[in-house]
């Protein structure tokens, strides 16, 4: 399978989930995180970050502290060849109603013009059941499931077996209505994108 590109959630997913971070010296890569995003860019896959950051709309910090995380984490990666292609981010409040906090799909729907994406060629990578939803609201390939972050509760919830996960399988599953998006589990983003790239 030839993908376009690969959209990850930020928090819980490529970084340490430190809850409303809104300071760069904060940002800590979940390990492999730079390896296989390094990996995605030598096969030409664009690499996205698609982040709920109600943390902005609640008052908790600036969107100023969002774009300082987003450098850092640049810099993090830039020694492992990798990097953000771009990104997109919500700063509203869950209250506010608006059409981009996960799972809506403004943000696919943004991203999708800028970059002339065709969902049956994206995957979203994420540690939550919202970013599931995002992936099949948004009609894309696959959704992927990690245990980083808020992963291990989510998983549970869904009723998976985290054993085989953890062992390092890509376990597929399924939900109700879950449309024409396949769904995958895997430890972490390392062994999310080994799974991918061998589809
Ligand atoms: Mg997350």
């Amino acid at each position: 399978m030839e993908f376009l590109a690969v959209l990850f959630d930020r928090d819980g997913t490529l970084i340490v989930d430190k809850h409303y971070l809104g300071e760069p010296a904060g940002v800590e890569l979940i390990p492999g995180t730079g390896e296989a995003l390094g990996l995605l860019r030598s096969r030409g896959v664009k690499v996205f970050v698609i982040s709920n950051q109600s943390g902005i709309g609640r008052g908790y910090f600036p969107e100023s502290g969002w774009h300082a995380c987003e450098k850092r984490l640049g810099e993090l990666l830039e020694p492992f060849g990798a990097g953000i292609d771009d990104e997109r981010f919500c700063p509203h409040a869950p209250e506010e109603g608006c059409t981009c906090r996960k799972p809506a799909t403004g943000m696919w729907k943004s991203l999708k013009a800028a970059h002339g994406l065709e969902g049956a060629r994206c995957v979203m990578v994420g540690d939550k059941a919202e970013d599931l939803r995002f992936g099949m609201n948004a009609g894309l390939f696959a959704s992927v499931l990690v245990l980083s972050g808020k992963g291990m509760k989510s998983a549970e919830k869904l009723g998976l077996n985290t054993d085989e996960i953890l062992a390092g399988g890509f376990v597929p599953f399924s939900v109700p209505e879950q449309g024409v998006t396949r769904l995958f589990a895997a430890k972490d983003v390392r062994a999310a994108v080994n799974g991918l790239l061998a589809l």
